[in-house]
C-alpha cells in the first residue's frame, strides 16, 4: 500500500460543512448549461495554442439569470421524502473561490440539501442516479443494490462516497481504498479488476488528476465504467490554483487545513477534459439537479 502523501480527500468533509438553513429554492435560472460563451472558446483556443493549459486565465463566471433548481421530491438513495437544506459555505471560501452569489447558492444546495433519513446530499444522490444510469438500475439505490445485477459487480471506492458506502457495500465484491493507505494515482490493483469505480469530491484534492482518473480507467474491466463527484462551478472553466500559485484553500470548514482538505483544482463546465486527458473514450455529465449537482462518467 502507497503511503505517498497524494491528497484522497476526507469523508468527513460532508459532515463538516455547516451553516444557516436555507428555505425554498428558487433563484435565477442557468440560460446555457455547460455551454461555453465565445469568450472561454478564445480562452481556450489561445491557451492550446500557447500550449499552456486551460487553467492560466482567470474565472469569469458567466451570470445566471433566472435559476430555479429543481430539487428531488424522494430520496434516490433510500426512497425517503424529507429534505432539509444546510448552509455550508464561509465568507472566506467563497472569496477564495470567487464565487457569484449564484454560485454560492447552488454549491450550498449541492453540499447541503440533504435527506432526514439517510443523509444523502445532492452530490451524493447525483452520484447514485449515475450509477442506476450506468446499470439500467431502479430507483431507489437501497434497491437496486439487492438485486442479483448489482450484487455481481466489483465494486471500488475510492475514499467513502460519503453516504453511498452503506448501499455500495452490500455487493459482496465491495472494496474501499482510503486514504492514505491507498494513493490515488498509484492504485494498488491489477488492471480490469473492477466493473464500478466511484469516488465523490475527492479529485480536486488530488495534485495529479489526470494521473488518478488514468488508475481508475486502468482497474476498470473493459465494460466497467468510473462515476464520481466534484464541485462544479458551471458558468465558468476549471483552473488549477497550484498552477496560478493562488493562496491555498481548503474544504471542510473555516479553520480546517489539513492537508487532504487542500484544494488543489476548481472544477468548470470542462470538468470533463481531465477524464478526457486520461484516455477515456466515452466521458459523461449527468445532471441531477442543475446546476447544483452534476455526476461524471466515464467508460475506458
Ligand atoms: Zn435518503
Amino acid at each position: 500500500m502507497s503511503k505517498k502523501p497524494t491528497p484522497a480527500g476526507d469523508k468527513k468533509r460532508g459532515e463538516l460543512w455547516a451553516l444557516p438553513r436555507i428555505s425554498r429554492l428558487r433563484w435565477p435560472l442557468v440560460k446555457r448549461m455547460f455551454s461555453l460563451s465565445r469568450d472561454m472558446i478564445v480562452a481556450i483556443q489561445a491557451a492550446e495554442d500557447n500550449s499552456q493549459p486551460s487553467a492560466c486565465f482567470k474565472p469569469t463566471s458567466e451570470a445566471i439569470p433566472d435559476m430555479v433548481v429543481r430539487l428531488p421530491e424522494v430520496c434516490i438513495c433510500c426512497g425517503g421524502f424529507q429534505f432539509e437544506s444546510t448552509g455550508v459555505l464561509w465568507p472566506e471560501l467563497i472569496a477564495a473561490w470567487e464565487l457569484t452569489e449564484d454560485e454560492a447558492r447552488y454549491i450550498d444546495l449541492q453540499q447541503g440539501f440533504h435527506c432526514t433519513d439517510c443523509s444523502s446530499n445532492l452530490r451524493t444522490m447525483a452520484l447514485a442516479h449515475a450509477i442506476l444510469r450506468i446499470f439500467d438500475g431502479a430507483a431507489p439505490l437501497s434497491s437496486f443494490v439487492h438485486t442479483e445485477a448489482f450484487r455481481k459487480l466489483r465494486v471500488l471506492e475510492i475514499n467513502e462516497a460519503f453516504t453511498l458506502t452503506k448501499f455500495l457495500a452490500e455487493s459482496p465484491n465491495h472494496h474501499v481504498a482510503r486514504y492514505p493507505d491507498v494513493d490515488m494515482t498509484s492504485l494498488p490493483f491489477e488492471a480490469g479488476r473492477f466493473d464500478l469505480v466511484c469516488h465523490s469530491d475527492t479529485l480536486e484534492h488530488v495534485s495529479n488528476p489526470v494521473q488518478a482518473l488514468s488508475e481508475c480507467r486502468r482497474v476498470l474491466c473493459p465494460k466497467g465504467a468510473l462515476a464520481y463527484t466534484v464541485p462544479i462551478v458551471v458558468g465558468r472553466l476549471t483552473r488549477s490554483r497550484v498552477e496560478l500559485a493562488l493562496a491555498p484553500s481548503y474544504h471542510g470548514g473555516p479553520n480546517e487545513e489539513a492537508s487532504d482538505l487542500l484544494v488543489h483544482t476548481e472544477y468548470g463546465a470542462d470538468a470533463w477534459r481531465h477524464m478526457s486527458d486520461a484516455g477515456f473514450s466515452d466521458c459523461r455529465i449527468i445532471p441531477f439537479a442543475p446546476p447544483a449537482a452534476f455526476a461524471l462518467v466515464g467508460c475506458p
